[in-house]
């Protein structure tokens, strides 16, 4: 039977993925503030210049339901996201999708003592580029094959940036995430490293851009405590193009980062790759998941343990309140399920 609660306590607390539900509330009052303050909405932005599905998913987000019911007729209703970086509710710190970038990440990382990191930047003229897909996916290909050859790391995860922490347009650098196995002086590399590491970038680019660089924009750091851990994996998997910093962008560069949608901005290589990170991880003794996906976010009855069907999509206030209680901010199930569960908690003790 699978497990509905884990027995370990989760790195990160269980409420944190599901903290969106005070965002909705700032998300509601949201409009009518930004109109008194004469704020602009990138939402506005997306009807004007005909993204109008885009704009559709962003004015209803969070405020409706989608409706399942289990075979034997239980019902359960669940918040619908956009999940768009560039909704102030799904695009915000701490969201669901923030926290879930971070736990996927954490999996493949947590259980190693000392991490390193090194920001291939991109020299300026390039990024102005707005490169496509495929070359952004060649680029995060070569990061990774310039820190494989000179570190000697086993895997690395590769996640791209379009811009930076300040509103200067067009700003495209990779993080290259990496264990340092066995490592000494704590994850420091020695300077000549390091020196390689910028020369290779630079011939790499010289060859695919056809441009004459001496010398590259890399840095590195590492991080070997829990606290830092979690704040590396929290800086570089979160929000990049929020509403603020899209609305800042000339309208061709807001049309290039819309044209990149379905693009994996994080790509896992070497033994990180997908067909190989669970015998790596075996390997070291790491837990394969560190948060157990509960039975009812995976669509199952946690009470009849069967699949559920989708019903419909309603508003908040068509759900009879009288017949379901809350899972979470989120999730509205069968009275009778709550009950259920709640007898299995009293049980577990
Ligand atoms: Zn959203
Ligand atoms: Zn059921």
């Amino acid at each position: 039977m699978p497990v509905e609660h884990p027995k370990n306590p989760p790195v990160l607390p269980e409420t944190s993925l599901c903290s969106t539900y005070y965002q909705v509330t700032e998300h509601t009052d949201f409009a009518g503030t930004s109109e008194i303050l004469g704020k602009k909405r990138f939402e506005d932005w997306l009807f004007s210049a005909n993204y109008t599905e885009d704009a559709e998913k962003l004015a209803s987000c969070a405020l409706r339901f989608e409706h399942w019911q289990c075979e034997n007729g239980h019902d359960f209703y669940f918040r619908k996201y956009c999940g768009r970086e560039y909704c102030p509710i799904c695009g915000a710190k701490d969201s669901y999708y923030h926290n879930r970038r971070v736990m996927r990440a954490a999996e493949h990382f947590i259980w190693a003592v000392t991490w390193g990191n090194l920001t291939f930047t991109m020299p300026k003229e390039i990024s102005e580029r707005r490169l496509s897909k495929e070359q952004l996916r060649q680029l995060q290909k070569l990061a990774w094959e310039v820190t494989e050859r000179i570190l000697k790391v086993e895997g690395a995860s590769v996640t791209v940036h379009l811009l930076g922490e300040k509103s200067e347009g067009l700003h495209v650098h990779f993080e290259v995430l990496f264990m340092r196995i066995g490592c000494f002086n704590r994850g420091l590399i020695p300077a000549p490293r390091l020196k390689a590491v910028k020369k290779v970038w630079a011939l790499l680019l010289n060859k695919e851009f056809g441009l004459s660089l001496k010398t590259t924009d890399v840095r590195y750091s590492f991080a070997a405590t829990h606290p830092k851990k979690w704040h590396k994996l929290s800086y570089i998997h979160r929000p990049i193009c929020t509403e603020e910093k899209m609305l800042a962008l000339p309208d061709e560069d807001k049309k290039y980062i819309l044209s990149l949608k379905g693009y994996h901005r994080t790509r896992y290589f070497g033994q990180l790759a997908n067909n190989k990170v669970k015998e790596f991880l075996k390997k070291h003794w790491a837990p394969i998941k560190l948060r157990e996906t509960p039975l009812i976010e995976k669509r199952i009855c946690p009470m009849c343990k069967t699949k559920m069907f989708y019903q419909d999509t309603v508003f908040a206030d068509e759900i009879p309140k009288s017949q379901v209680v809350m899972y979470n901010n989120d999730i509205w199930m069968d009275r009778a399920v709550g009950a259920f569960l709640l007898l299995q908690k009293f049980e577990e003790g």
